[in-house]
Order: structure tokens, then sequence, then C-alpha cells
């Protein structure tokens, strides 16, 4: 039997043997030591505070254990635990990073072999072996005390590390980390972790058989090719496109000799297949962390993804663990807004996401459902396990992880504060939404699932502003067929009853992708094949889309509006489509529709140009202020980089929307607004004083907005605003103008 397996069975026993903890490290240390011919075995841990505390020795002086202590990125051992990387060092002393602690009286010895204890990616510590001799340790060696590392990471992480060194000392795994992220979907979430990518936490490390668990390997690495085959052969995959390259990097990675050989390896040298995974993926995730090219990166999270897939195919686990205290905050790299949509509601207290924008679905949807999120958290899966305690800040963009006693308490009386706040805009929910000089403004929501619609008596909206109604198309794998359409839409009337509802046809393509629809790659796809280009080239999508909402609305009103439009044709277009279903309908002897309203969507500056032509044959228009701002300042608004770096709030842009305001009045035509300046305070202050009577919004800045509403004078904001934008020379700024405004008055913004 080889060194190394002898060395995992030996450290199977030792698992296994009633020992207490301190114990049990000197007995590893001891093994390593003896199975390796290394004169010293030593056992570093990272604390809370930076400072790697030397745990075990074998070899050293036994007095410097929990005494001798190196700082993150000092010495070899720090440099270790900061880069996450071995050293294999012939001649220690000669390497630039090498400083001796002289109570452990290493300095005799030459040859040196380190490795990080990692657990997902993190450095939890560091275990060295030294020789006098001056000499390289083989591959093999290396891989066996990455094992051994593997097994030490368990114990650190399961808490059984905990109170061997002086009291007061907290180890790096329970310390609070603070992070910057985005704030993207308001609210203050408290809870406790669930990783949204389970965090397998492989209880069977070691094998009884390494053929047999080297077959087992090898079946599962089997199935997961076919699996892959098989999404790639399927009719519904973009035959080009983003969805088919992921795939095709998945096949790729799946028959990587490199990463088959490593799991191999590992498993050869007493891992069960699972706990090899895991350590594969282990390293490729730490060297993930310190990678800063993004190409790089993302490659890499490919393969981190497909681990996570093996490890459930060898684990046969798929479901996500529940949050025993009902306080879910959810942590995940990227997810789609189905997957939110699996857990239940009432548990979901925050989102936490490493990637994530602002008008990304799962953030659109968890804006609806009203769940704090916070968004591009650079490292927020390695940093967390399930059900350490975690704070959302949706306000601010913060995440607090293990957060300390006081820190939490903060935010207990912030949430507190918060939820009096709600109390109060629900208290607002019957009272009328007029302004303090008697102006009625139509509060709506935006929405676009059935999930949405209890929102519609709890906010108090008016009546649905903008029915997205691509998120039925998003949140399905497969197309959905007319008759689904169809029950979605007639639920949606009739949650809304009396009020109104405008639906907007599918506004797809672009960076709404939907998987089962082949769209080839985009350079600009903001400004590409999307929404009504895409549904007038293929009226087939549209008109059975049309006839669903014609035959929902049998003997109501139906509200349509049209994304998009960039000319007066394609309205035109899109007239006659809807003229050819009706006509179709009544032939066949359909109860149709008592009134048809037919809008657009304001969301592309050239509309501005043509409003008079645009209002002489539409019943109403409502603003996209999302896509207008991006196209009208040229500027992504996905892009974080670029999103934040002008004001909506300026004057050339409010001077474009008081002109859509302005030909509505000239053609009495209604116009509203339905993006999200609708739902900030401040924002819709403004909106208001540039004359609009009417926006839609998501559900929880109803409350919000009604509280701005009921303490403005409109006439005179309309006056301040308006002398404003006539008289504007220099930067265009308004923000300051309207803050010091709703200040002087005492206004909620
Ligand atoms: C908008 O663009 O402002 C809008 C409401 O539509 P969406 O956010 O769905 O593009
Ligand atoms: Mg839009």
């Amino acid at each position: 039997m080889s060194g190394p397996r002898v060395l995992m069975r030996r450290i199977r026993e030792l698992m296994a043997e009633p020992l207490d903890p301190q114990a049990r490290l000197d007995q590893i240390v001891r093994q390593i030591a003896q199975n390796m011919v290394a004169e010293v075995c030593s056992l570093y841990v990272l604390r809370a505070d930076a400072v790697l505390e030397l745990y075990a020795t074998e070899g050293l002086n036994p007095g410097s254990v929990h005494l001798a202590q190196l700082k993150l990125g000092e010495g070899l051992v720090g440099t270790i635990a900061a880069t996450a990387r071995p050293l294999n060092l012939s001649e220690a002393q000669k390497h630039p990073a090498f400083t001796y602690l002289p109570e452990t009286g290493e300095e005799i010895y030459n040859s040196f072999l380190g490795v990080p204890i990692l657990r997902a990616g993190r450095t939890l510590g560091v275990l060295v072996v030294q020789n006098k001799s001056a000499r390289l340790y083989r591959d093999e060696e290396s891989e066996a005390l990455e094992t051994v590392a593997m097994v030490v990471a368990e114990m650190i992480a399961a808490g059984s590390l905990e109170g061997l060194s002086r009291p007061g000392v907290a180890l790096d795994l329970s310390r609070p980390v603070s992070f910057d992220g985005e704030a993207l979907s308001d609210g203050i979430g408290i809870g406790h972790v669930i990783l949204h990518e389970p965090r397998v936490v492989v209880t069977n490390l070691f094998n009884e058989d390494v053929e047999a668990e080297v077959d087992r390997l090898g079946k599962a690495l089997g199935i997961l090719r076919v699996s892959i085959e098989d999404m790639l052969a399927r009719r519904d995959v973009a035959a080009e496109g983003e969805h088919r390259a992921v795939l095709e990097a998945y096949r790729m990675f799946a028959h990587d000799r490199g990463w088959v050989r490593r799991l191999e390896e590992a498993v050869r040298n007493g891992l069960t297949a699972e706990a090899a995974v895991e350590k594969v993926q282990s390293d490729m995730r730490a060297r993930m962390m310190h990678m800063t090219d993004p190409y790089i990166r993302e490659r890499l999270h490919d393969f981190d993804d497909l681990a996570n897939r093996l490890l459930r195919q060898l684990i046969g686990r798929d479901s996500h663990e529940d949050s025993p205290a009902g306080d879910a905050v959810i942590v995940a790299r990227s997810m789609g807004a189905a997957e939110l949509l699996d857990y239940r509601r009432d548990m979901i207290r925050g989102l936490v996401l490493e990637e994530g924008a602002a008008t990304s679905h799962v953030v659109i949807v968890a804006r609806a459902l009203g769940i704090p999120v916070v968004g591009q958290v650079k490292g927020a899966v390695s940093m967390s396990e399930n059900r350490d305690l975690i704070i959302v800040d949706g306000e601010d963009g913060g995440v607090h992880l293990r957060p300390p006693a006081e820190l939490a308490a903060l935010f207990s009386d912030k949430a507190r504060f918060r939820e009096r706040r709600q109390e109060r805009y629900r208290s607002l929910r019957d009272v009328p939404s007029r302004t303090k000089d008697g102006v009625a403004i139509d509060l709506e929501m935006n929405a676009g699932l059935l999930v949405d619609l209890p929102q519609l008596e709890e906010s108090g909206a008016a009546g649905i502003g903008l029915f997205r109604t691509e998120l039925q198309f998003m949140v399905a794998s497969t197309m959905p067929r007319a008759s689904d359409q169809e029950r979605l839409y007639a639920a949606v009337l009739d949650a809304a009853g009396e009020r109104p509802v405008t639906f907007r046809t599918l506004d797809v393509g672009g960076d709404k992708v939907l998987p089962y629809i082949s769209q080839s790659p985009e350079e600009n796809p903001a400004l590409g094949y999307r929404a009504l280009r895409l549904a007038l080239d293929r009226p087939g999508l549209m008109r059975t889309q049309l006839r669903a909402l014609l035959k929902a609305a049998a003997g109501r009103e139906l509200r349509v509006m049209f994304p998009m439009v960039t000319d007066l044709a394609e309205v035109q277009q899109a007239r006659e489509l809807i003229d050819r279903e009706l006509n179709h309908l009544t032939r066949f002897g359909h109860p149709m529709p008592h009134r048809l309203k037919v809008g657009a969507m304001i969301e592309v500056p050239s509309t501005l140009f043509q409003l008079d032509e645009l209002m002489g044959v539409l019943d109403f228009v409502s603003v996209g202020s999302n896509d207008l701002f991006q196209f009208f300042a040229a500027v992504d608004r996905g892009n974080a980089r670029v999103a934040g770096r002008f004001d909506d709030l300026s004057v050339p842009f409010l001077r474009a929307l008081r002109s859509i305001v302005e030909a509505g009045n000239r053609h009495n035509v209604p116009v509203t607004l339905c993006g999200e300046m609708a739902g900030r305070p401040l924002s819709a202050m403004a909106l208001i004083g540039l004359g609009f009577r009417s926006i839609s919004m998501a559900p929880p800045s109803i409350g919000p907005v009604k509280a701005m509403i009921v303490e403005t004078d409109v006439a005179d904001l309309e006056k301040a605003i308006c002398e404003k934008l006539d008289s504007a020379h220099g930067a265009g700024g308004m923000r300051d103008m309207l803050v010091d405004y709703a200040r002087a008055h005492s206004i909620p913004y």
C-alpha cells in the first residue's frame, strides 16, 4: 500500500477514536510526520484577527503551541494562507518571505512543504512539514498533505477547535465580515444564511475500496457527460448563443483530462468520490478568488457549476436546505427568477447575489415580492456557511455576515423603525391619493406573475399600470401555451376587478433571453433584435398572445401596450395584427372585450420627436423611463460601472419628460410612467411637478410615494420645477434643488 494510502487509513482511524480535539490534532501531526518521514509537522489555524496560530506540532518546541503566531501574509506560512497556494521548497531560508520564529526552534530545517487548509475556497489555516535535509517533496506527498488538510478543514468548520486556545480567541471562520454591495431592492433583512448552491457537507470522507470508488467516480462523470450531451442535443437549446456556449464549455470541462486526473488522484489517496470533488473544487475556488481576469474567472465559475452538478450526482441531493428558524437569507452567485420562486416566500428575509443588477429578472421579481436584495457582493458565497447570521441592508447596499452583537442590535432597531414606517404606509392604504392642494394622482402597480396579485389589495394600488407579460415566459422552461397565457391574463383581470390593467406585449430579446427561442448573439443586445421588432418579424408569437388577451378579456376592458416602439409605422403594423385577431375571433363567435385601448411605451428617444403623430393614433402612452434614460444618456442600465454615472433627475431628461406630458395634454391622451423612477419618492415628486397625474411602480413603493403626495402642494412645486427647467444653465443636476424643496416643505422623500 502506498504511503498516502496508509496515511489516509491512519487518519480515518484517528477520526473514529474517542479523542479530545487537541489530542486528535496532536495525533494527526504525529501521523503525518511519521508517514512522510518528516522531522516536523505543524498545524496553524487562522484566527478572526488575521493571525495564524500554531495549534499543534510534531518536532518543533511543544511549548510554543498556542503561543507561536504569524500575521496573514507574514513568513512562508502567512504567504500560503494569503495566496491559498502551496509552497514546496528545498531551501526554505532562501525564500524572500522566510522569517523564523525563535520560540519554535525551526531554523535548522531546510526543506519545507506547506499547503493551505481550504474550505469552499476559503483559507482556514496552513499545514506544514519540514525536513533538515534539502529535498523537494513529491507531488503525491503534496497531494496527501492537501487531503489531510481537507479533513482538518471539516474539523474547523464543525467548530471542534473552538476553545482550544486562550479564552477570547475567535477563529477566522466565525469572523464578522461586512461587504459593500449594491442596493437592488429596498428593505432590511435579518436571518440565517441558506446557500443557494448547497454546500454539500461531505460526511463520508474516506473510501473503503479505491477501485470501487474510482469506478463510482467514473460512472458519475459518465452520467454528467451524457446529461450535458442531452442538453446540447435538445431542440429547444439555441443553435448558437450564450446558452449553448456555456453548455459547450461544460462539455469541454467534463472531458478535461487535468480535472479528471486530479479527481482520480484524490480518490486514489483514499478519499470518497464526493470528497475528491469537494477538494478539487475548493482549490479551484481559492484560485478564483485571487483571479482578476474576468474571462478566466468566468471559466472557473463554469468549472465550479460543473463540480456542483457532479456533487449532486454523487450524493443524490437536490433540494435546498430549509432554514430551521424560518428566516432565510439566500446567498447565491447568480440566480434565475424561477429559482427564487422555488423557495417559500414567507421564509425569505433577503437575497445576496455575487452578481446581479437592478434590472436582472430575479431582482425585479424579488422587488415585487418585497424581498430586500443586495447585489455585486464579491466573495459572499465562499465566506458564508449555512445558518450563519446575516444582515441584508437593501437601503444602503451593505451585507453583514456574522455581525457582532452591537451591529445586530443596531439593525434590529433599524428594521423595527422601518416596520413602524411600513405600518404608517399601510395606514395610508385607504387614504385617497391626493396632493395637499387636492389634485388626484393615480398610483398603480407593476406586476408580471400570479404571485404579484395579492399585492393589489395590500398596496391599495389603483390598478396595474404595467403587466410585464414576458415574466411568464422567462420563468418557464418551455414556451407557455396559448391556453396558459389566457389563463394567466384572465386570473389577473379577475383579481383586478374594476381596476384597470395594462398588459404589455412580450418584451423579450436583448438581455431578456428565452432559452427556448433561438437568438444569435448580438454586440449590443439593448439596441438589437428585441420586443416589438422581434414580434413584428415573427407575428405568430404576437398573434397567439393577442388572441389570448382578447379571449381573457371577454366582456371587460382590455388595455394593450407595445414595448420599444421606435416609429409610428410599427404601431400601425401592430394595430393591424390586433384587428386581424379581432376579426378572426368575431368570425368564430367569440365574445369580445367591451372596450379595447391600445397604447405604446415611450422608451426610445426617436418617439420624443413624433409624439404628435403617435398620440394621434394611440389611446394612451406610458413612459418606460428605465430604457428611455438608458438610450437618452447612453448609459447601459445593467452596467454597474456606468449606470450610476448620470442622474435621471437632470434638466435635459426632465425637459424630455415634460414634453411628453405636454403632448398628452394637447391630444387629450393619458400619459403615465412605469419605470423605476416612479417608485422613488423624490423622483415621483419631480414627476408630479412636471404634470404626471398617473405613475406605476413596484407595490412596496406605493406607501412611501403616497406619503410624499399627501404632503405636496403640486401647484407650488410645479412653479418651482418649471422655473428651474426654463432658466437652467450650467450643469444639468436637479436633485439638490428637489431635495431642498422637499426639506423646506417637510415632504418625506
Ligand atoms: C422601462 O424600460 O422603464 C420599463 C418599464 O420596462 P422594462 O423595465 O421592463 O424594460
Ligand atoms: Mg423597457
